[in-house]
């Protein structure tokens, strides 16, 4: 599948704590309910609802990242299940149909997931209304570089990196998202700590994730790490090599400390890379009081 390194590039697609619950209950579709009008499978972010042949919906599991938006979307009007059918079924006499709003599960056909580790990775990381239990932050779990005026955990001669694995549509194995990881670990950069995937790592010298999430899937998921300017040259040619050998879409960000004259140290590295910097990019302006102090050079 290609990938697309979104920050930069020219010549390439490269683009816990854990809480068990006591019932492992998937997204489902409740066969006895659902009409099949069909109004989840526009909404799921996978594309992985689809009508049965018996003309009621089911999610592939396999596929399904718990997200949750089919559920949180579609209002459920709670009509009775058998009286939509026979309604369905007297205007399919007249060659008329029932539509139901598209907003709607007309019958409350859709269950919630209440899930136990380790399928509740997957809300974790693709459902943004749940909290990642090691970073305490919802959606990816991390705030990137987005704190940084004020967390410094970027300082001037390092670049930090962000590899995110995955979109909607397509979505990210562990397995694959491990891949890419124990790449990187191999060129030995500072991966975040205040990071999901991190967390995850049995350690993270050797970029290994845990064996019991190795085939549970996500929305997405990003890598985050911190390295020297002049080691960017390195580390995105190990990721043109490995999105070579994974299957999904990754992208890529890059982010440094702008010099007091406005230039960015890292656009020279990404450049000598070979790469051509896209200019999609933004500046957070905040008030935050740093709670470090740079040192002098
Ligand atoms: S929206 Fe509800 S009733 Fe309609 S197909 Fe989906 S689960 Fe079935
Ligand atoms: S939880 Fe998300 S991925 Fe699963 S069926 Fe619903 S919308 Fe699709």
């Amino acid at each position: 599948m290609d990938t697309i390194l979104s920050l930069s590039l020219k010549q390439t697609y490269v683009r816990s704590k854990i809480v068990a619950n006591p019932k492992d209950i998937k997204m489902e579709i409740d066969k006895k309910k659902c009409v099949g009008c069909g109004n989840c499978h526009a909404v799921c972010t996978m594309g992985v609802i689809y009508l049965d042949e018996d003309g009621k919906s089911v999610v592939n599991q396999d596929e399904c990242v718990e997200c949750y938006t089919c559920y949180r979307v579609l209002r459920n009007e709670g009509y009775i299940p058998w009286f939509v059918r026979a309604i369905r079924k007297i205007l399919s006499l007249f060659r008329l149909g029932y539509l139901a709003e598209v907003d709607v599960c007309p019958t409350g056909a859709l269950t919630p997931p209440e899930l136990k580790w380790p399928r509740s990775i997957r809300a974790q990381f693709s459902d943004p209304t749940t909290t990642h239990p090691g970073t305490g932050i919802r959606g990816r779990g991390t705030e990137e570089i987005k704190t940084n005026d004020v967390t410094g955990r970027l300082r001037r001669g390092e670049a930090g990196l962000v590899v995110e694995i995955g979109r909607p549509g397509t979505g990210a194995f562990f397995r694959d998202i491990e891949k890419v990881a124990v790449a990187l670990a191999k060129l030995k950069p500072h991966f975040e700590s205040k990071n999901p995937i991190t967390q995850l790592m049995v350690s993270p010298e050797t970029g290994k994730l845990r064996d019991d999430i190795l085939n549970e899937k996500a929305l997405s998921a990003i890598i985050e790490m911190k390295i020297e300017l002049e080691r960017i040259p390195e580390f995105l040619h190990a990721l043109e090599q490995i999105q070579r050998e994974i299957d999904t879409v990754t992208s890529v960000g890059m982010a440094s400390k702008c010099q007091p004259d406005g230039t960015i140290p890292h656009e020279e590295w990404v450049r000598k890379a070979g790469y051509i910097l896209s200019p999609n990019g933004k500046t957070n302006i905040g008030l935050g009081r740093p709670l470090f102090k740079e040192k002098e050079s």
